[in-house]
């Protein structure tokens, strides 16, 4: 071997492809193959398949063991328990070694596909180049509206462009990875964190295929929770909300107080208002209910914080020999 193809093959490049799976049995097959059909064709780079097990009761963990004996390009962290998406994918932002890092859903709703262009994109110097939906198939129009809603909403809370219809598929420079590990906060919304660390960014469009195999993790109840984890995490936007709320209110019904106050000086006949005094104390209950629960939201979220525990219990770790 010459001098010069040694130095050739040390410096290829390493990207991790970062895959969080949670019950993920049905789908690891096509996953692996998938995978495997990608490196060889950016035969250039060294590939590690990072596995995020995020205690699946189903047998992941074991298929994604019995892979590695042979597939040497895999790397596994088998949590200690079902810490959620974002708590795995920042246990793979901990454990990947590659200079660059692919986050990918287990379900195969991002195509690996779209992997080599996200390299090009980085070696033309782009620090996250994230993969833009187009389309959304397999899901429903509901889901489709409640989104564009959503984030319709965060945006206009908050000065920091958010990228709308992006998922976590996306291809990140070692230094995005590392500005990430340092987020330690409990209540995670990784999308925002995406945004708020800035560097050089580009957006490619993709159709988001529906799920391969499986069901999906989430439900309403855990989209809305993320959701509201998404803002108040990210912007206090809703506390000025309710204190402009509750200035109109209060200024309102100074006016009508002095209304009913010279209402007798005209000679208007008074009546006991039963029912306007109803009303005025219902509404004036649900505001002050609502703007409880906010300053709520944000109390407990300091709340978690302070408690400042480790994010995640690690069971095992395998590391792929991927070097030969
Ligand atoms: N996931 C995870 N922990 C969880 C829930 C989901 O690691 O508690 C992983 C899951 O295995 C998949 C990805 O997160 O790789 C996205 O999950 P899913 O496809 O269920 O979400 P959707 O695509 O419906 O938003
Ligand atoms: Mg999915």
């Amino acid at each position: 071997m010459t001098p010069t193809s040694d130095i050739l093959i040390k410096m290829k490049k390493l990207v991790s492809i970062l895959v969080p799976a949670y019950n993920e049995q049905e789908v690891l097959g096509l996953l692996f193959d998938r995978l495997d059909s990608l490196a060889n064709t950016v035969p250039h780079y060294d590939f590690e398949f990072l596995f995020v097990n995020d205690g699946s009761r189903d047998h992941t963990l074991e298929m994604i063991k019995k892979r590695a004996k042979s597939d040497t390009r895999i790397s596994y962290v088998n949590l200690s328990r079902n810490f959620g998406k974002e708590t795995a994918m920042l246990a793979g932002f901990d454990y990947a070694k590659g200079d660059a890092m692919v986050i990918i859903d287990a379900d195969l709703q991002d195509p690996p596909e779209l992997i080599p262009e996200m390299i090009t994109y980085w070696e033309e110097g782009y620090d996250d180049v994230f993969a833009k939906r187009r389309s959304r198939a397999g899901e429903s129009q509901l889901k489709k509206m409640t989104s564009r809603l959503y984030y319709r909403i965060l945006q206009n809370s908050t000065n920091i462009p958010i990228q709308v219809d992006t998922g976590d598929f996306r291809l990140l420079d070692r230094r995005c990875v590392d500005a990430l590990k340092q987020f330690r906060e409990s209540e995670r919304y990784t999308k925002g964190m995406f945004s708020w660390i800035g560097f050089k960014k580009k957006e490619i469009l993709y159709d988001r295929d529906p799920r391969a195999a499986g069901e999906t993790k989430w439900n309403y109840g855990k989209l809305i929770n993320l959701a509201i984890d998404g803002i108040t995490s990210f912007t206090t936007a809703p506390l000025r909300i309710s204190t402009y709320v509750g200035a109109v209110i209060s200024l309102i019904a100074f006016v009508y107080i002095a209304y009913l106050v010279i209402r007798p000086l005209f000679g208007v006949p008074t009546v006991p208002g039963y029912s306007s005094l109803m009303a005025v104390i219902l509404f004036m209950g649900g505001v002050q209910l609502l703007t409880i629960g906010i300053i709520g939201e944000y109390v407990a979220r300091i709340f978690n914080e302070t408690k400042h525990r480790p994010l995640y219990f690690v069971e095992e770790y395998h590391e792929a020999s991927h070097k030969k």
